[in-house]
């Protein structure tokens, strides 16, 4: 029962969810359901009329009117749901973009540590999973929602259309006067709700296979569009696969997997071939049953002289409507209680909490720049893990000068510029922004302080001046001046549209493909035309070769212009130009100072440096 009651609340939650994102999903199936279901009702009615009129009255002035009417209330009922068939449709092809973005601005909107949360990425992916699977979770709800009206409308028009076989009495001389016994009636109804109840139950008993091996099939669903699509389809998989074999790595994982789906000895098509398929031809059978005695009972009853023939045709379809829209009706109940599973997820993901203090104060939009950051005795620990990443750092920046984090592979450098740009709080301590703890100011103000290019970056597949602007509208002047800052000059001549090339084929097969090292140039661009007053490269020049790094490098300087500039890199020698060095190791800022002052004192600095030497001897 409290399975039910939360099952329906969450019901309750998703209808209210759609109704906010878009009212016109409910009232365009709402009215196309109900007119559709509805149309047969008409055919229904006047058929039996024109029936009795041509076995009694035969009146042609009659039979006229009622073909007439017969034509017209159909062609009107026809209009009407291919009118509001076509809104649906209409509204519906918008559906999955009205749903996806609903989860997308979710997932914007998260705090950072979240996004970054395996577990929340599992919920996310389950969710998705869950819809391309069989609809479940919020599509579901609509589609139920449909058959809901569709059954309720069935049901309206069929007990409009039967009140009839009930009411009507059959001669007491015909010998069939115990039909008129509330008995018969009383057994006939009970025979009616039967088969009404007991047919959806038999078929939501074998539904309920399918939530049975949601968990398998959830697995067996990854796992073959994993190594069906997804590997064989991305970029750098593409040549792994091939110079490794890796295919028969998949075979092997598949085969191992067999019984999660996707082939006929999968858990699932035992069930088919099982209880699932017997339950099913059960709940059929007993329909079937029912579908017999009322056949029996309105011929009898006709026979008795209770009414004529065209009334026997409109009662046998309309009972046996009104057993097929209970049914549904139930079906549709029932469904909604299963898809209660598949939507707890939904809420727990669209419920995730903002944990993180959002503080009100700008920061104050100041021409000078003269913006200070300071670290106070930080210390940082990943959500869920024991070890400090980061421990009691202390620093200040200086404004427009060059600061270098150096250090070894997971010495805290990235986290440590993760929390300076605010994407988690310290565990301990303060970061300040000119001497006011960052998280009083609003997030977005202080992220607009902040350009980053990211190790791990990304472009669009967008014209090459929107990825630079990060926006449709923009100053091409200044988007080609960075790009040529940033060293991408040369190759911007040469690309056929200049700004407007699409980068990447995905959307325009004029795009052009880019290298790793010419995509850091780009991403380096975008990050000057922001032009905020701090600017983090987090090794800027990674993907370059020796000389396009040369010429970044001795450009640096005027490339900055009076940004405060932090990067972070492995190779030491490209740090000598900078202010100063903030070297990392275990967490911790373990020496600070220039080049020259920290390779003349004993140290980590000194240590990394003549372990690179050997390899840059010519730049020592
Ligand atoms: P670096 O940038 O110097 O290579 P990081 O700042 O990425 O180092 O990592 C510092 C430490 O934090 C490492 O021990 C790493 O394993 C840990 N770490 C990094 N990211 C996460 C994360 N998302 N969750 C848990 N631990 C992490």
């Amino acid at each position: 029962m409290a399975g039910l009651r939360e099952a329906a609340r969450y019901n309750k939650r998703a209808f209210a969810l759609w109704w906010r994102l878009d009212p016109q999903i409910f009232l365009s199936a709402a009215s196309s359901c109900a007119v559709r279901a509805a149309a047969p009702y008409i055919g229904m009615y006047f058929t039996a009329r024109l029936i009795d009129e041509l076995a009694g009255g035969r009146d042609p002035a009659v039979l006229l009117r009622l073909t007439l009417a017969l034509l017209l209330a159909s062609a009107a009922a026809g209009l009407a749901g291919a009118l509001c068939g076509r809104w649906k449709e209409a509204v519906q092809a918008g559906r999955d973009y009205v749903m996806a973005k609903n989860y997308f601005e979710k997932l914007l909107h998260m705090d950072f540590r979240d996004v970054d949360d395996p577990e929340i990425h599992g919920l996310y992916a389950l969710i998705r999973q869950n819809a391309n699977w069989a609809g479940w979770g919020l599509p579901r709800v609509q589609e139920q929602f449909e058959n809901l009206i569709t059954a309720l409308t069935r049901i309206t028009g069929s007990v409009a259309l039967s009140v009839g076989l009930f009411t009507s009495r059959v001669r007491p001389d015909s010998g069939l006067a115990w039909l008129n016994h509330p008995l018969s009636l009383a057994v006939m109804l009970l025979i009616l709700l039967t088969a009404a109840v007991l047919s959806p139950a038999l078929y939501n008993r074998g539904q309920a296979y399918w939530a049975r091996s949601g968990e398998a099939a959830r697995l067996g669903n990854r796992i073959f569009s994993f190594y069906t699509y997804a590997a064989i389809r991305e970029r750098g998989r593409g040549l792994d696969i091939r110079t490794y074999r890796q295919d028969r790595l998949f075979d092997r994982k598949y085969e191992e997997n067999i019984d999660t789906g996707f082939t006929e000895k999968s858990e699932m098509a035992g069930y088919a071939r099982g209880p699932m398929g017997l339950y099913k031809a059960a709940s059929e059978a007993v329909s079937r049953l029912f579908t017999g005695c009322v056949y029996l009972f309105a011929c009898l009853k006709a026979y008795g002289g209770a009414f004529g023939v065209g009334a026997v045709t409109q009662y046998i379809a309309a009972v046996t409507a009104l057993a097929g829209g209970v049914a549904k009706c139930l079906q549709a109940l029932g469904d909604m209680g299963n898809n209660g599973e598949y939507l707890k997820p939904v809420f727990r993901f669209l419920d995730t909490p903002n944990r993180m203090y959002q503080g009100s104060l700008t920061t104050e939009k100041r021409s000078d720049r003269r913006y200070s950051i300071e670290f106070e005795d930080v210390s940082f620990r990943y959500p869920g893990s024991e070890a400090y990443a980061l421990r009691h750092v202390n620093m200040r920046f200086t404004v427009g000068r060059r600061l270098a984090v150096v250090g070894q592979n997971g010495s805290g450098k990235t986290t440590f510029i993760k929390l300076l740009c605010r994407l988690y709080d310290p565990t301990e301590g303060r970061i300040l922004l000119n001497g006011i703890d960052i998280r009083k100011y609003r997030y977005d103000e202080y992220l607009d302080l902040f350009s980053v290019v990211f190790q791990d970056f990304k472009l669009l597949a967008l014209p090459l001046g929107q990825n630079v602007a990060a926006a449709v509208d923009y100053d091409r002047e200044r988007a080609a001046r960075c790009l040529e800052l940033a060293g991408f000059g040369e190759r911007l001549e040469k690309m056929p549209e200049g700004l407007e090339t699409c980068l990447y084929k995905d959307f325009d097969k004029g795009g052009v493909e880019i290298s790793g090292g010419e995509a850091q140039k780009i991403a380096l661009a975008r990050a000057l035309y922001k032009d905020a007053p701090f600017i983090v490269l987090d090794e800027p020049t990674a993907a370059l070769d020796p000389v396009a790094e040369a010429e970044v490098y001795s450009s640096f300087n005027s490339i900055l212009g009076d940004k405060t500039a932090v990067y972070i890199s492995h190779r030491l020698s490209s740090c000598r130009f900078c202010d100063e060095i903030l070297v990392f190791d275990g967490g911790g800022i373990v020496q600070q100072g220039n080049h020259d002052a920290l390779l003349a004192e004993e140290g980590k600095y000194r240590e990394l440096w003549n372990a690179q030497a050997q390899y840059y001897s010519d730049r020592t």
